[in-house]
Order: structure tokens, then sequence, then C-alpha cells
């Protein structure tokens, strides 16, 4: 696709995006159009970064999957997508921050969704030729009706849900239970939130909040690096047995920042 230096321009003008949330624009930095929703990014980039330099999913990179790897990728450059977006409002950042979440969620489907979810077809390294297939067809299609994106990602991110429910209700694992509520609560009043912040903007302002999309951010970036770790375990632990895995904090040994621990053993 050749994009033309003027289309690019537009595409990067302050304010061409046509989506603009409840925080009033440039009330703090008269560079930063929404301040709280920008700087509320940060976890987005800390998670990962701490993951990588702590080398806590070493392990599991090294005996079940590249895939974690992958997705601190993906969360990061969401959470810089997202901050260039809320800080500028442009046309591009809207998209980047979207299309962001889609590869996102199409490659956690691919690496981590445990077997007994997967339909015949998104089995083995195949499941990532159909993400990848199926991430950029949709991301061609996210430029047809732009404002209708974050609707399409809330359908994309149903399964997720749907699954945790799953797990929780009909599989239970005492290891996972705590975690998949927490999870799962962060999830749905994120998704409270997300509708809080659209719905009822007037009010948030009559009571000189900056709006609720601020807390959407905290309580996803949370949400996602949670369900990496109780996806990686699931997965782990049920379809490559040769795993071991077990659930395990960073610093501390029962507080912390949980990851998933593997320990090699010989396939029986
Ligand atoms: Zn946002």
């Amino acid at each position: 696709m050749i994009i033309r230096t003027e289309s690019l321009r537009r595409w990067v003008a302050a304010g061409s995006s046509p989506v603009d949330w409840c925080e009033e624009n440039y009330t703090v930095s008269s560079y930063i159009a929404e301040f709280t929703n920008t700087i509320s990014n940060t976890p987005f980039f800390t998670i990962p970064v701490l993951c990588i330099i702590s080398g806590v999913w070493r392990s599991y990179a090294r005996y079940a999957s590249l895939g974690a790897y992958v997705q601190f990728f993906l969360i990061f450059m969401v959470g810089v997508s997202s901050a260039y977006f809320h800080a500028s409002l442009s046309f591009l950042g809207q998209m980047m921050d979207e299309l962001g979440i889609l590869w996102l969620l199409c490659f956690s489907y691919s690496f981590f969704v445990p077997n007994r979810y997967r339909p015949k077809i998104f089995m083995g390294s195949q499941s990532h030729v159909i993400a990848l297939f199926v991430a950029s067809v949709l991301t061609i299609a996210g430029f047809a009706a732009p404002q209708l994106n974050a609707y399409a990602l809330f359908i994309i991110g149903t399964p997720v849900l749907v699954m945790k429910v799953c797990e929780l209700t009909l599989y239970r694992d005492p290891v996972t239970a705590k975690m998949t509520q927490v999870a799962l609560g962060c999830s749905l009043l994120g998704i409270c939130v997300w509708v809080a912040d659209k719905v009822m903007c007037s009010f948030w302002i009559s009571l000189k909040i900056p709006g609720l999309h601020n807390i959407w951010h905290i309580l996803m970036s949370v949400s996602f690096y949670l369900d990496l770790c109780l996806f990686a375990y699931w997965r782990s632990s049920s379809d490559i047995p040769t795993c071991k895995p077990t659930m395990r904090y960073w610093p501390g040994t029962t507080v912390g920042i949980p990851y998933v621990h593997c320990r090699r053993s010989e396939p029986k």
C-alpha cells in the first residue's frame, strides 16, 4: 500500500482522529492532549521491561514457547501507541493503538490457548499462520470504519473472557483459581469503566474528574499480563508435558510479579 505524504501528514495531525475521550484536552500541558490518559499507559511499558530485565520467563521461553517474548513486545507497543494516541489524538495514533491490541489478541490465541479450546484447524504452528493472516486482513478492514474498531476489539477479545470463566467453573485448577478471579475482575471492571467514561462524561467532568479512561488503561495492563501468566500456565500444563510449569513470583516468593517457571523433565 502506498501512503502518500499528504495522507501521512493528515494522519499524524493533532486531533485528526474521529475519537476523542472524556478527558478535557490540553488542560495540564500544551503538548499533551489528554494528560492522565497518556501517563496511565506507564504499566504497559514497565511490566514487559521488568520481565525481560529480571529474566524470569527464560525457562518458559526455553522449554515451552518463545510466545511470551512476542507478547512482551506487543504489550510494550500497545503502551507506546496508546500513549502517542492520547497525547496527540491523531488518526495514526488511534490506528496504532487499536491495531496493536488486535495483533496482541491474535497472537495470544495462536501461542497460548490450550488445545482443549482450539478447533482442529487452529492446532500447531499452522495457528500462527492463521493468526498472521487474520490480523493482516483485520488490519486492512480497520481502516474502513475506524470509529467502530474499539467495538470490534471487544468482540475479538470475548473468547478470552469466556475461557477464563470456563477455567474458573469447569476446570478450577487450585493453583490459578485466585489469579483467574483477579484477572476476570480486572477485565469486567475495565469494561464497566470504559463504558462509564463514554456515557457519563459530563457527570465526571462536573465532579472535576478527568474521565475514567485512565483507570481502564491501568486495569487492562494488569489484566493483559495476568492473562499471559494464566494462559501460559494452562497451555504448558496441559499440552507441553516436558515443561512441568509452576506459578512463581518475583522478587518475593509469594508476592510480586507472577510468572510461569518451567522445569524440564524427560517425556514418558
Ligand atoms: Zn486508551
